[in-house]
């Protein structure tokens, strides 16, 4: 017993151990904070908004959509919202009180990173690392080539199980790997290699779609279990520290009564160790798919998900029973509560496939056939199966396309004069030569994508020149009023350049305040923030000079102005969609209310206020009353924030794999 060898030490140790802190993780697929907020609170004008969109959403039709999801969303509730006062107190009880008393430490617009994929994103805000650079997660898409392994990667059915090996093999480092000297518990998260206890996310998801609340259920009876061993050793402690204190009052030359009480107290010591690995969890990392999961068949904002019997309402009883344990346990008021969703949802009206509207007319055009690979399936359908030892190689392709979720589509082309592993950039792809092609004359694929989308498309985003995670530049194409726009971001270091070719930039609606947030109610309020908007609008669009990079805005800048946008961080996240050069060649997204290559009515790794807008919020005991208020936030910030307050050890960003920055600096935590 080493503990028992210097005097003062064991009750230290477990003095420390009795005020130690404590943190839950929550990661929840497909949560977005403004259709929370909106539901808590049906004033805000997100209930409005989305009701009326889905009664009009015949204006989100296009000439060139082909067909409409299938099922037809239940949007009875959502009218009910919207039309009438709903008072229901087993309605959101949870996010009700979140919202009541953690207000500020919610952020008011969340940011998913582009394109708003779980594959992405979840790494993220389970870990806190970047998608690319060192100790990046270096995943940048459902669906990626990777030019060096010459391999196709797809992300769904046998894929999935190679996401683990990915991520080790980049040396990502999760939170398990970070806390290893403390009690950890993992519920249903995949990339727990190193949590000492674990429930399989694969086992959960194929489990769970049959047996619904199966991994909620055994995660809850994991911390019931815990919270009765940590009242026990909560006593145990307590009864120590007394014993080792009366112990240390025996006089010396009392030897017996000091042997014998030793021996007690080293009785209670290895009954204590025994127990102490079945207390409560230092960290604990819980996943919830369902939101997500069962949003794409139905409808974000459909009966399903927002009923009271609905996914979300679901979320709200899992989130109160996991807090109760902590209560239970005596624990609650050292413990600090972090939530992030990966990206949100929105509904889709009317579908096209990409592949077949812009190659199918384009192999008549020139009279014969293109080499095109699909690595994915549509959204809806079952997995597609490769084989991780045999995979093919893509030399032989013209262009490989995989789509995820409705809302990106990835085309890959291999004709940079780089050669077959470099990224072809604009320039390359209006000067494009088939495999097969018959005369020298060459394609313009730049054009005939957009000819083809027209009004479906959102935009598309190329390299202008080649990228990394220092420089970039990219081109954005879209259609407005039946015009081609083009449009150019440029990043340097810290410094971002945003530019159209001939007129005032829009693409990104960075002069438009989004419909879906409301201004303060008070109109000084109201007027001052309107200024702040108007004031970055004008340093960041229209005083910016192109040839004088210093008077560019630089990241945080840029997310102040597009925080009130339809956008959120547009800007600085399409210049960072090729910092991973994996990421494909062109990217496309469809226009809200369209959803490319898919049978269902849910979308995400689209462009809309809806998808990117992920939820990130902090609650607990240990937050003071001083908060400054969490504004616009990146899902990222989730994992360093509640490693902070585990540790105490600064994170810094760009160093020890953390890709995002602690705001635990903004929660005014209070000592204990
Ligand atoms: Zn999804």
């Amino acid at each position: 017993m080493p503990l028992i060898a210097s005097q003062a030490m064991p009750s230290i140790f477990l003095q420390s151990q009795q005020q130690r802190r404590l943190a839950v993780q929550i990661t929840v697929d497909g949560l977005q904070q403004g259709l929370i907020e909106g539901l808590v609170d049906p004033q805000k004008p997100f209930v409005d908004v989305a009701y009326k969109n889905h009664i009009e959403h015949q204006k989100y039709d296009a000439p060139q959509t082909v067909s409409s999801p299938e099922h037809q969303q239940d949007m009875r509730f959502l009218q009910t919202l919207a039309e009438q006062t709903y008072q229901d107190p087993h309605y959101l009880p949870f996010f009700k009180r979140l919202y009541a008393d953690n207000y500020a430490s919610i952020a008011r617009v969340g940011i998913s990173s582009t394109p708003t994929i779980s594959v992405r994103n979840l790494p993220i805000i389970k870990t806190g690392a970047k998608v690319s650079g060192e100790q990046g997660t270096g995943i940048p898409n459902f669906h990626f080539v990777d030019r060096e392994e010459d391999r196709a990667y797809y992300f769904f059915g046998n894929d999935a199980l190679q996401l683990d090996r990915l991520m080790q093999a980049n040396k990502v480092k999760t939170m398990f790997d970070r806390l290893n000297y403390l009690k950890t518990l993992n519920c249903n998260a995949q990339y727990d290699w190193n949590a000492h206890t674990s429930y399989d996310a694969l086992v959960n998801l194929g489990a769970g779609e049959a047996l619904r609340d199966f991994g909620e259920k055994r995660c809850v009876r994991e911390l019931q279990e815990r919270a009765k061993v940590e009242q026990k050793l909560t006593e145990i402690r307590t009864q120590l520290i007394n014993d080792i204190n009366d112990y240390q009052a025996i006089p010396v030359w009392s030897f017996y009564t000091k042997l014998s009480r030793k021996w007690a107290i080293e009785n209670s010591i290895e009954q204590y160790a025994k127990l102490d690995g079945k207390g409560m969890p230092d960290y604990t990392l819980i996943y919830n798919p369902w939101p997500d999961h069962f949003a794409h068949f139905v409808g974000p904002f459909s009966d399903e998900i927002i009923m009271p019997t609905g996914e979300l309402n679901r979320l709200d009883y899992w989130i109160t029973q996991v807090e109760q344990t902590y209560q239970t346990a005596g624990v609650y008021s050292r413990t600090l509560w972090g939530m992030a969703g990966d990206h949100g949802l929105a509904p889709v009206y009317y579908t096209l496939n990409p592949e077949k509207v812009i190659f199918q007319p384009l192999e008549k055009k020139l009279g014969y056939a293109l080499n095109i690979e699909k690595i994915s399936s549509d959204e809806g359908e079952g997995p597609k199966i490769t084989n991780a030892l045999n995979y093919p190689s893509n030399k032989g392709a013209d262009v490989v396309v995989a789509s995820t979720a409705g809302g990106n589509f990835m085309l890959d082309l291999f004709n940079s004069q780089q050669g077959w592993k470099t990224q072809p950039h604009y320039r390359e792809l209006t000067q494009w030569q088939p495999i097969n092609h018959q005369s020298q004359a060459s394609i313009d694929l730049i054009a005939e994508t957009l000819n083809a989308l027209g009004d479906t498309l959102d935009y598309m985003v190329i390299r202008e020149n080649q990228c990394n995670e220092e420089t970039c530049e990219v081109r954005l194409i879209g259609e407005r009023d039946g015009e081609r726009v083009d449009e150019f971001i440029t990043k340097q270091g810290d410094r971002y350049f945003y530019s159209a070719q001939d007129t005032q930039a829009s693409l990104l609606n960075v002069h438009q305040l989004n419909p879906y947030l409301a201004l303060p109610n008070s109109p000084d309020k109201s007027k001052a923030e309107f200024e702040t908007f108007a004031g970055y609008y004008g340093q960041c669009v229209l005083q910016a000079k192109e040839n004088d990079p210093s008077t560019w805005c630089n990241e945080s800048q840029w997310r102040e102005l597009t925080r009130y946008t339809p956008r959120p961080d547009s800007v600085v996240q399409l210049a960072k969609l090729y910092a991973e050069s994996r990421a494909g060649t062109i990217n496309l997204f469809p226009r809200d209310g369209i959803g490319y290559n898919t049978k269902v009515p849910g979308r995400h790794a689209g462009e809309s206020y809806l998808e990117k807008d992920a939820f990130i919020g902090f609650w607990g005991t240990p937050i003071g009353d001083n908060v400054t208020p969490l504004m616009t936030e990146e899902n990222g910030s989730l994992a360093p924030t509640l490693f902070e307050y585990l540790t105490g050890e600064k994170v810094i960003i760009n160093q020890n794999g953390w890709g995002y920055p602690s705001l635990l600096n903004r929660l005014d935590i209070q000592p204990q």
